[in-house]
């Protein structure tokens, strides 16, 4: 069985200074990321990324403001993109919220349950932003999916320190 590294949602929106929805200090845990990045990658373990990847019109942006649009720079990943193996996308529908990689708040699958039991993967190590609520959720899920799930805080951040994970 294989152990993967997940990256929640490290794109510009959320990790630039500059972005539309920016998580403060998400900036600062690229070199962790990097460095998970590359130690995976040189024990031949996987690389998995979400995006929030929304339409135009997403109606989460009522509540969050526009963030991630499509093909947009806000969506773009901060990490080199090459260094990934499988990217997930979530948000696409624009009528729905998908705070977990793994579902959609109405428990639509976002393929990446599917693609892990596919690659032989039961253990991840979560990593990404926000801490407290895509992070939070995702971890949620591969808790209750059945994985050995490692929450890393040093390749986090969040727009709340109330939640806080042992
Ligand atoms: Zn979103």
């Amino acid at each position: 069985m294989k152990h993967a590294l997940l990256i929640v949602d490290y794109q510009y929106d959320f990790v630039s200074p500059e972005g539309n929805l920016y998580v403060p200090g998400a900036e600062t845990k690229l070199e962790h990321i990097t460095g998970l990045i590359s130690k995976f990658k040189q024990e031949n373990n996987l690389v998995i990324a979400s995006k929030d990847w929304h339409p135009a019109d997403h109606y989460s942006f009522a509540e969050w403001g526009n963030h991630c649009e499509q093909n947009k720079q806000g969506a773009s990943l901060m990490i080199n993109e090459t260094d990934v193996d499988h990217i997930i996308l979530k948000g696409q529908n624009k009528n729905i919220e998908s705070y977990s990689a793994f579902f959609d708040e109405k428990g639509n699958s976002n393929g990446l349950d599917e693609l892990l039991k596919k690659l032989n993967v039961n253990e991840l190590t979560i990593v990404g932003v926000a801490t407290d609520i895509c992070v939070a959720n995702t971890v949620s899920s591969a808790i209750k999916a059945g994985y050995i799930v490692h929450l890393d805080l040093d390749g986090c951040a969040g727009f709340s320190n109330s939640i806080t994970f042992q």
